[in-house]
């Protein structure tokens, strides 16, 4: 049973850029929550991204957050001043892309230095006996800054540091060298921030194993290890975000702006298998909500807040419990406006489902287009499952957005050849964005490095123009180069990046209100597909009888066996011959038996 404190600690948490600008942190809503649930301290939550996206511009802001190395550059010369020079350089690299002129660095970095000591001195910090940082992607160097400044002034005032960037080896390392945090939490937060409020307020003598501490003594009596001791999420509170509201009517009374909300149906992964991947690093045990009470949560946010757009920080959502979320929550007739990252999902019906509960935008795990490469992967998918999410999203009219995870360290030539015709099939449907492989400190890749032809494991380059080498030699950070296959994988991808190019300057350049690029309409008794090409007039298919039957039959990943039962009056070679002409066509995708038509309804809802 946890102990109940009647101590009036305060405490103060804080999320530094660069968090998205129109969203409060789910980790400072949820950890406050949790803590003055029980009366375990009273806790103020400081969105400090706010104030400084008021000093350098909100448009600033959020192509710089959208960048990430970018933010991380511009706080690097204000705790290693050496670092100014390649800080900068990284700074102007990461934003080159964006084909818009570049803001001044130099002045960028002031302005946040500026808004940083207008935080500071318009915050009594003397009130609080503990402040915490909630660290995830690149708020690393922001919160460092932070919290080394407020030592300056406030030395006795303990620091916390948690959040996904604190993890395992990554986070011990970052408390063995940096001496402003005092105390680090690694894993799960809610019962971690309890225990050691309750350890500063004199309520109990020990903390827990997973709360890094420099008092020796603090681990002395461990009744029980809560590191093991999870939180069950349907009994969380929900999260509190009042304090964004009031931060963002202060800093921006006249902005016409409504939030989006970020919600949390599940931690972790419940496949947790693929091999580039270091999320859940954070997280020992998949657990999840039960739909009804995501569909309460929901339902009490946007009341509370009059906000309908939410974004679910799920790695993925959990497949059981979403079907009955999105059936509910249609039911309940709100314009939501929902994001999720989800798996591939190939049945149409599903999807409709989805999109008549508010899911919108997708992100989906694609990764590759090449049925080898997703299993050195462990992606658990197929083209054909990747090659269907993409063409059931359009149909549903929810925007998919996702990455081709390019430069794979053993990707071979049949691999490549693979990729580049299947990136035929897939040009109608919206475009992925090129991810170039990362290796992730502690994803199967990293811990199996040799598997991967991977020799050398180093620093990553990016890191190398933000951190001074002699700390960057001895620190363990999240993202690493390697020596090993890089300069071949580079080249050999060469023709993938340009073809993503093609692909996405072809929607580019499409007007919205155009019809989809690969579509159908249906006269009964007959079909009638056109299809746009990169150059020259469309094309126009018509198909008649049998033909036209089976192409809608298709409309989903079918099996030949099955086509064939659903139609005795086709032979198999039939079949074979009129598959394999339509998939020459670009007009069906085929992958070992199974089958499916690629041009979507006209009239399917936009
Ligand atoms: S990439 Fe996504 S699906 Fe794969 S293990 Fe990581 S979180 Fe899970």
């Amino acid at each position: 049973m946890p102990i109940k404190t009647t101590s009036e600690l305060r405490l103060g948490l804080a999320a530094m850029p660069w968090s998205i600008f129109n969203r409060p942190s789910l980790q400072l809503g949820a950890l406050k929550s949790y803590v003055e649930r029980n009366d375990d301290a009273r806790a103020d939550t400081f969105h400090i991204y706010l104030p400084v996206a008021a000093a350098i511009g909100i448009d600033w802001y959020s192509r710089i957050a959208r960048s990430g190395w970018a933010g991380e550059a511009l706080f690097a010369p204000l705790l290693f001043p050496e670092m100014k020079d390649p800080a900068g350089n990284l700074f102007y690299e990461s934003l080159a892309d964006e084909n818009a002129p570049l803001p001044d660095f130099e002045e960028m970095v002031g302005r946040i230095e500026e808004s940083c000591t207008a935080w500071l001195s318009a915050t009594d910090l003397g009130k609080y006996r503990l402040f915490g940082f909630s660290v995830c992607f690149f708020q690393l160097l922001p919160s460092l800054y932070l919290a080394r400044r407020i030592k300056k002034t406030w030395p006795d005032l303990p620091i916390v540091f948690g959040g996904s960037s604190c993890s395992g080896a990554v986070g011990l390392s970052l408390f063995n060298h940096f001496p402003e945090i005092d105390y680090l939490v690694d894993g799960e937060g809610e019962e971690a921030l309890t225990r050691l409020c309750r350890f500063i307020a004199g309520d109990v003598d020990s903390l827990p194993a997973n709360v890094r501490s420099r008092q020796p003594s603090a681990h002395k009596v461990i009744s029980k290890d809560i590191s093991t001791e999870k939180v069950i999420l349907g009994d969380l509170p929900y999260p509190d975000y009042a304090p964004y509201f009031e931060e963002m009517s202060r800093l921006f009374p006249r902005l016409p702006f409504i939030p989006t909300l970020p919600v949390e149906f599940s931690r972790g992964c419940w496949w947790n298998k693929c091999t580039f991947c270091n999320l859940n690093l954070q997280w020992q045990n998949y657990r999840l909500k039960q739909g009804e009470r995501m569909v309460e949560e929901i339902l009490h946010l946007a009341r509370t807040h009059e906000s309908l757009r939410f974004t679910f920080a799920d790695n993925a959502l959990p497949p059981h419990e979403a079907d009955l979320f999105f059936d509910r929550i249609a039911a309940a007739g709100l314009d939501l406006d929902f994001f999720a990252e989800i798996r591939a999902i190939t049945e149409p019906k599903r999807l409709r489902l989805y999109r008549r509960g508010g899911l919108r935008t997708v992100q989906v795990g694609i990764e590759a287009l090449s049925s080898s490469l997703l299993k050195k992967m462990a992606k658990g998918t197929t083209v054909m499952d990747s090659i269907a999410a993409l063409k059931m999203c359009s149909e549903s009219a929810i925007l998919l957005e996702g990455n081709l995870i390019t430069e794979f360290p053993t990707t071979t030539e049949e691999e490549i050849a693979e990729t580049l015709i299947n990136l035929e099939y897939v040009f109608p449907f919206s475009p992925l964005q090129a991810a170039i492989f990362f290796l992730g400190y502690g994803s199967p890749v990293h811990n199996r490095a040799g598997q991967f032809s991977i020799r050398a494991i180093l620093p990553h380059a990016k890191n190398r123009k933000l951190l001074p080498k002699d700390l960057l030699q001895s620190m363990t950070m999240l993202m690493h180069d390697y020596r090993g296959d890089r300069r071949y994988q580079h080249r050999l991808w060469q023709p993938v990046t340009e073809k993503i190019k093609v692909w996405q300057e072809f929607h580019r350049q499409r007007k919205k209100n155009q019809p989809h690029p690969l579509h159908y309409m249906d006269g009964r008794t007959f079909l009638i597909i056109r299809q746009e090409r990169r150059t020259g007039a469309p094309l126009l298919h018509r198909l008649r009888g049998l033909s036209r039957k089976i192409y809608l039959f298709c409309g989903e990943p079918r099996k030949s066996e099955e086509i064939l039962q659903a139609f005795p009056a086709v032979t198999a070679p039939a079949l074979a011959k009129f598959l394999a002409d339509m998939s020459t066509k670009l007009l069906m995708f085929l992958e070992n038996d199974r089958v499916l038509s690629l041009a979507v309804r006209h009239d399917r809802e936009v």
